[in-house]
């Protein structure tokens, strides 16, 4: 039976991707500071703790995994990562983790290891225009990230690569672009956009209004849970390093986002644009490369997404009121 390490199996992606493990027959360690919060993880060892203590590091991966998914970062939505209020604790906690996390590996001599970048680390300069974004994979130089949080995962996507080259390690990379679905963060301050907008246009009455950070004509894509997990397994199983974007090219406006979102929840919805953290005027996956290399790309319709997130969203609503 073949083995797998997820660190950051109590977060988002990687509470779906240990269940997707378990179905390709893999047995499973989930590693974390936290148990995930909305569902029981389906790991057969799970280990809490703190990845920036490297003994902690060197106690769980104790042995050859066939193959392990980096995924613990200290990260959230724009609330959380743009407004400069946390910038030394994320660069600190997730280059600590990254570093610690690889040389474990490596001292382990495991090979095959995956790394979760994202499209922050693209260039600002690059994202000026909503309705014409570049992120093709080679426009990250010179690099100029608008976050702090882009700079660390351009640090450390270097550091997975230079691993790769020096001692030989199957490392990969992919850049994430929003990734969004049930069972993430969806209320506290790190939720991302179309978790924030289900969650207030589920709380809303038809016909009431809901704030929006910006004028709403930002322009972003979003890309299902079961996509990412589809191409993460796919690139770490495949001969190709990345980095690669991992994400949808169906480029929507927020204030699009937020119509689509009242659409399915059958309620008339208006904006209030207030001032907020909003990041860069436009950013779009480019799948080019993705579809190249790995014959591959997502395929499902943002709605057809959106659907079920909202569903399970409103449901997290309703308990909690009822909790209340
Ligand atoms: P998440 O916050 O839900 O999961 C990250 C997990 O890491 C959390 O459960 C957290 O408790 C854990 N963690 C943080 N610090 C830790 C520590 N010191 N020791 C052990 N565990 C620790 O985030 P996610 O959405 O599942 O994202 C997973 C990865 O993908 C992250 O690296 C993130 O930066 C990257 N990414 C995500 C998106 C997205 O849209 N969700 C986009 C781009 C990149």
């Amino acid at each position: 039976m073949k083995n797998a390490l997820v660190c950051g199996a109590g977060g988002f992606i990687g509470g779906h991707l240990v269940k997707k493990l378990k179905q390709d027959g893999f047995w499973v360690r989930g590693v974390d500071l936290k148990f995930h919060e909305y569902s029981e993880s389906e790991a057969d060892d799970y280990a809490i703790g703190d990845l920036r203590e490297q003994s902690f590091v060197r106690h769980v991966v104790d042995r050859r995994f066939d193959e392990v998914y980096q995924l613990a970062a200290d990260m959230g939505g724009a609330g959380y990562i743009f407004t400069g209020e946390h910038d030394a604790d994320l660069m600190h906690n997730s280059a600590t983790i990254n570093l610690n996390v690889l040389q474990a590996c490596h001292k382990r001599m495991i090979s095959k290891v995956f790394y979760s970048s994202s499209a922050c680390m693209y260039p600002a300069y690059n994202q000026d225009d909503p309705a014409n974004p570049n992120c093709s994979e080679e426009s990250a130089y010179p690099a100029a990230p608008d976050s702090e949080y882009g700079w660390e995962k351009l640090f450390s996507e270097r550091v997975y690569l230079a691993y790769r080259r020096n001692y030989g390690m199957a490392t990969h990379v992919a850049r994430y672009h929003n990734i969004f679905g049930p069972q993430g963060t969806w209320d506290g301050g790190k939720e991302k956009a179309p978790a924030a907008i289900c969650r207030k246009i589920a709380r809303a009455t038809s016909g009431s209004e809901i704030e929006i950070w910006g004028d709403g004509e930002q322009t972003r894509s979003f890309l299902y849970i079961d996509e990412c997990i589809e191409g993460t397994t796919r690139l770490l199983r495949s001969s190709q390093p990345g980095p690669f974007n991992i994400g949808s090219e169906e480029m929507i406006s927020i204030n699009q986002l937020v119509d689509i979102i009242a659409d399915i929840a059958g309620k008339r919805i208006l904006k209030r644009h207030i001032p907020g953290p909003t990041g860069v005027r436009g950013r779009n996956s480019d799948n080019r490369l993705i579809r190249e290399k790995l014959k591959w790309e997502p395929q499902q319709r943002l709605r057809d997404g959106l659907e079920k997130t909202y569903a399970w969203i409103e449901t997290q609503v309703h308990r909690n009121s009822l909790a209340a």
